[in-house]
């Protein structure tokens, strides 16, 4: 059954009150996480909520499950790496627990809320000094959130961090959100952060982690790999992840994008336009006529990458169909 058809038949069963065991049928065809995948993850204390880890030399990176963010103590300070609306409240307490250095810097990797919109728990530091690119910041400045505390630095292109003799270095892409993603690399302790960009283990998050940007998604993962890490936090979900899971995910991005090309090249467009055209007799309804084309590419094309991906990166089948309609889009309007 096609992800669209497990939706459709879940939304019917909420108008038209289909037995719960049927809906919860539906919803036990999707294949179960991985279990290499879950045999990954950080176990997370219920008490604490968080799990905090040393990944390289300073460098910590904390996760409550879902979310990851990093900090790294330095002789001169701690420097956060973003400030997740779920837990940053908690984050004081964890860098407290490993050291005594005072927090002085909170970088956003971009502007989305579910990342830096705990950055408020941080307002009582006083002289912090918040990085963010200029683009955030003017986003920001126009948002006026109470949640996400206005950046005092800014930069366009690229920017070193240098404190305690550290160097962070930051680097302005465009791969996932309108007004910007930075990626982050500390070279000594071969570490990088690029945060929606792949979840270790995991396919991306809806339509290619909701990339506003297919193209520089796609470009983005030579970005990365063109870095010397060992480390590698891409902001969700349950533990940091590794080069090879940078290439694996390269890989799928790279079969979807195929995949559904070559499908879309296939599929008979006036053919399907006639077809429906006999089942609703006549050609008016043209928006009707090309949704069918659309959806059987996608249904087509899902169904084959599902086959392949299911059993390699857990929730290939949650979300195949909205990368496919992702990787759609660009291949038809923008390739
Ligand atoms: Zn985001």
């Amino acid at each position: 059954m096609t992800v669209s058809a497990k939706i459709t038949s879940m939304t019917l069963s909420v108008f038209t009150g289909l037995s719960i065991s049927a809906e919860a049928q539906e919803l036990s065809e999707y294949a179960p996480v991985l279990p290499a995948t879950l045999e990954r993850a950080w176990a997370i204390d219920p008490d604490k909520g968080v799990e905090t880890r040393e990944v390289a030399d300073g460098v910590y990176v904390v996760t409550d499950g879902v979310w990851q963010s990093a900090f790294v103590v330095t002789d001169a300070g701690v420097v956060v790496l973003d400030a997740p609306e779920s837990y940053a409240a908690k984050i004081p307490g964890e860098i407290a627990a490993v050291t005594d250095q005072p927090i002085n810097s909170l970088v956003y990797t971009h502007a989305h809320k579910d990342h830096i919109g705990g950055s408020a728990a941080f307002a009582g530091i006083e002289g912090l000094n918040i990085v963010a690119l200029t683009g955030v910041a003017a986003f920001l400045s126009e948002k006026n959130d109470p949640n996400r505390l206005l950046p005092t630095t800014t930069f366009q292109d690229e920017l070193v961090l240098e404190q305690g003799g550290l160097h962070i270095e930051l680097r302005k892409a465009n791969y996932h959100s309108d007004e910007g993603d930075v990626i982050a690399y500390i070279p000594h302790a071969k570490f990088l952060m690029a945060v929606d960009t792949i979840a270790p283990g995991y396919v991306p998050f809806m339509g290619f982690d909701i990339t506003s940007n297919f193209h520089e998604y796609r470009n983005v993962f030579e970005t990365l790999l063109a870095y010397d890490f060992d480390v590698f936090v891409g902001g969700h979900l349950s533990h940091p992840g590794t080069r090879q899971d940078v290439v694996e995910t390269q890989e799928f991005t790279q079969d979807v994008y195929d995949t559904v090309k070559r499908v879309h090249a296939e599929t008979d467009l006036m053919g399907i336009f006639v077809e429906t055209a006999g089942e609703i007799g006549g050609f008016d309804n043209k928006y009707l006529l090309f949704k069918r084309f659309l959806d059987v590419v996608a249904e087509r094309a899902t169904a084959e990458l599902e086959e392949r991906w299911v059993d390699r990166l857990a929730g290939a089948d949650v979300w195949m169909e909205d990368h496919v309609r992702t990787a759609l889009i660009y291949i038809r309007w923008d390739d």
